[in-house]
């Protein structure tokens, strides 16, 4: 007796239309798939590509989730083009950390002002909760990394909040010796152009992706409309003059393009070839 045959007429939701699906809708996320999905991706390319989010102030325009966020969304676009797996994205990450007159301040608690230019004093932004040791996070990564690696994945592409970026790179030759398994991010040696992913602090570009990406999310109608007033703990280019979703489109497939070569080449083996910035 052909159980499968049984079995897809009993519940004929299981013949799906999986076949059928338009390319922007294949599924490329780790949490959604099946085994056999799951077993198929990895097989076309054994590439997974870690969303180094926070849970952090972007700004009053923006959400608190937007780091893992825009580099989710860039993700699954890159995985749609290349191959691979798209993993959950993490919400803690290192970053500048001080203390003032007994309270500590992360990141843009304390970088986003400015007493001399009148910018005002540190806060503790509402939302800001992602904070991690850098030992830990070095923890997190190499453990996320051994397991990847037991799956049979060759590369992990680790990308999203910008210190979370710069650990993840610092610790690369040691872990990729390590693990076994080829590292890379999407950051360039120059991001001058402004068509990076994620070059700024819910500025100008941070505020474009998100705008290409989950239009829904961004909220510009809550900042000022008088332009002499700066948002508060945004760095960059202003994203009330700067931004919008044909820059954040434009940046994405830039960026998609670029790390696709790159990722093809070092799945043939020859990475070294090719420049990353
Ligand atoms: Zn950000």
């Amino acid at each position: 007796m052909d159980i499968r045959g049984s079995r897809l007429e009993r519940y004929p939701s299981f013949q799906g239309e999986r076949g059928k699906m338009p390319e922007n809708q294949i599924r490329v996320m780790y949490e959604e798939l099946t085994p056999r999905e799951f077993k198929k991706r990895l097989k076309q390319a054994p590439i997974a590509y870690l969303p180094l989010g926070t849970l952090e102030w972007h700004g009053e325009h923006l959400p608190l989730g937007a780091d893992g966020l825009q580099s989710q969304g860039f993700f699954c676009e890159l995985a749609r083009e290349v191959g691979g797996v798209v993993l959950p994205m993490l919400f803690l990450g290192p970053d500048l950390k001080i203390r003032i007159e007994g309270k500590e301040y992360h990141g843009m608690d304390y970088y986003g002002f400015d007493w001399n230019l009148g910018m005002g004093r540190p806060e503790i932004l509402t939302g800001s909760a992602y904070l991690m040791d850098k030992r830990l996070f070095r923890g997190l990564i190499e453990t996320i990394l051994g397991l990847l690696g037991r799956q049979g994945f060759r590369i992990v592409v680790g990308h999203g909040h910008g210190p979370s970026i710069t650990e993840f790179k610092r610790l690369t030759p040691e872990l990729e010796k390590k693990c076994g398994l080829k590292l890379f991010s999407a950051r360039r040696e120059d991001e001058s152009d402004g068509f990076g992913i994620q070059t700024d602090h819910a500025a100008a570009n941070e505020t474009s992706l998100m705008m290409a990406l989950r239009p829904e999310l961004v909220h510009l109608e809550n900042l000022s409309l008088d332009l002499e007033e700066k948002p508060k703990a945004v760095s960059g280019k202003d994203p009330r003059t700067h931004s919008s979703p044909e820059k954040g489109r434009q940046a994405i497939s830039i960026q998609v393009e670029r790390m696709s070569k790159i990722l093809r080449g070092a799945l043939e083996g020859g990475e070294q070839q090719i420049p990353q910035s």
